[in-house]
């Protein structure tokens, strides 16, 4: 019997992704235009598309094509904060054996995947802010940010894992700023360019795999039929025959009809500075790069930036929960007013420096914090929700998923695969609401940290 499905949403994508436009010009792919046969299609081309096309081609001779609705860096991939975190956010509570051995499987799993950036990064010859090996900071601004640091860093013990304690004094000497009343030094997180690492990685793929890898820029996937033995795939101008799909969209899987009410479609913004002066730069003081996380997954991250864009500053706050994936622009000018108070409050001695970009970026969460991961129809793999860190998770979905689909059990593979399913949401308006309020709640919360 034919099945047709068709994808009810294309994703938008609000404001510039301001990592790619402070790049000089990256490689341009054409959009598809003629009917072609693949073996393979790989539908979506941020983190875990790419990584699941780098691994095919490393293990067949086969036709791979990959399709990207807009630009490769446009999307997600190219507008989120760069922190690739090989920890998990939330340690488990260390007190259970068991609970100890999974943390530290999936602290093995999350380096397996900041593994593969770097050897990308140098096997593609990237420009060393693409992915750079210079950890992360995670702060605290009151009593109950140290506590979380210290519980956090109790885990870390029991798991044998590396921090340093980070004083008030420190941290200034890092930031240049007061605001900080202490962090812990966490070294093993991979800081992205991510446009500049999603970029070149593209491009490093195309290159080396040229006469069987093919990408197609502005090129939706809108419709899959299943035919005898293959899929057919319609884009706006071209029909393509595959025997096999990746699906990499993470959270726009459910505008295909998969993982029905099942995943969690929330955005988060940021706004990016122009670049500094050296004046202002002199008066800031400072390490010149540096990536910061709240103790409070709520609050705000920052990140200072030097290299190819210039000397900048990044600030990422306020969530919104946002079932049909799209979202007015008014709110990214509206919650950029919040990211401007919070630069002020951190950087008064710069506190004129304005902000050249604002954008706001979709994240896919699901209930119980699991992967929509594994063969969802005949010869379709899913390689979807990544749970807000898809710089480290999206890059194993999309190598668990190429692994998968080639019948390689693998240790992605087998993880992966102990997972539940994404649990259903409660119906609506119940989950909307739910969520919102769970949302304001813990925002304000973190008030401290904004
Ligand atoms: C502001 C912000 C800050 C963030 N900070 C971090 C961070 O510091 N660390 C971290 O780990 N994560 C962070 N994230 C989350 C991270 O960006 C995502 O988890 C990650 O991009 C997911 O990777 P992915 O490859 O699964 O999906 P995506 O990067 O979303 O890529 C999927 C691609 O599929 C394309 N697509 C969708 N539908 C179709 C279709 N029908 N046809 C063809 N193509 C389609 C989209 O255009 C998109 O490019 C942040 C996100 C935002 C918005």
């Amino acid at each position: 019997m034919t099945k047709t499905i068709v994808a009810k949403r294309l994703p938008i994508d609000p404001g510039p992704a301001a990592w790619k436009q402070i790049l000089p010009k990256q490689k341009r792919y054409p959009e598809l235009n003629d009917n072609i046969n693949t073996d393979w299609l790989i539908i979506g081309g941020g983190f875990a598309g790419l990584s699941a096309a780098k691994r095919i081609c490393e293990l067949t001779q086969d036709k791979v094509t990959l399709i990207e609705a807009s630009e490769i860096a446009s999307g997600p991939a190219g507008r989120n904060s760069g922190f690739m975190i090989d920890l998990p956010h939330e340690l488990g509570s260390g007190s259970y054996q068991d609970t100890i051995e999974r943390d530290k499987l999936h602290v093995k799993l999350n380096r397996y995947a900041l593994d593969f950036a770097l050897k990308a990064s140098k096997e593609y010859e990237m420009p060393k802010e693409a992915a750079d090996p210079v950890g992360r900071i995670n702060s605290y601004v009151n009593k109950s940010g140290k506590n979380h640091n210290q519980e956090y860093s109790k885990h870390l013990d029991q798991l044998g894992e590396k921090y340093k304690d980070l004083s008030a004094s420190n941290m200034k000497e890092v930031t240049g700023s007061d605001f900080y009343s202490g962090g812990l030094f966490l070294p093993g997180c991979l800081m992205l360019q991510p446009a500049l690492y999603i970029s070149k990685l593209a491009e490093g793929i195309s290159n080396q795999y040229q006469s069987n890898f093919k990408l197609f820029e502005n090129t939706p996937a809108l419709e899959f039929q299943n035919n005898v033995n293959d899929w057919i795939v319609k884009t706006p101008k071209a029909t393509i025959h595959t025997n096999k799909i990746i699906m990499a969209v993470n959270g726009h899987a459910e505008s295909f009809g998969f993982y029905k009410r099942r995943l969690m479609h929330v955005f988060t913004y940021a706004s990016m500075t122009r670049c500094l002066t050296d004046e202002e730069q002199k008066t800031l003081k400072g390490h010149k790069s540096w990536g910061i996380t709240p103790s409070d997954p709520m609050g705000s991250t920052l990140r200072r930036i030097t290299g190819i864009g210039g000397d900048r500053i990044l600030i990422r706050n306020r969530w919104t929960f946002d079932p049909k994936m799209e979202v007015p622009i008014d709110r990214v000018k509206k919650f950029g007013n919040d990211q401007d108070e919070s630069f002020k409050k951190r950087f008064p001695m710069i506190k004129d420096v304005n902000m050249e970009y604002r954008w706001g970026g979709r994240l896919c969460l699901s209930l119980n914090s699991v992967p929509a991961f594994g063969e969802v129809e005949k010869n379709i793999y899913s390689a979807c929700c990544q749970n807000g860190i898809g710089t480290a998770k999206g890059t194993l979905a999309g190598i668990g998923a190429a692994d998968l689909a080639a019948g390689i059990n693998s240790e992605i593979v087998k993880d992966m695969q102990t997972y539940d399913q994404p649990k259903k949401l409660p119906p609506e308006p119940l989950s909307t609401i739910g969520a919102r309020t769970v949302i304001k709640w813990r925002e304000f919360k973190a008030k401290a940290e904004l």
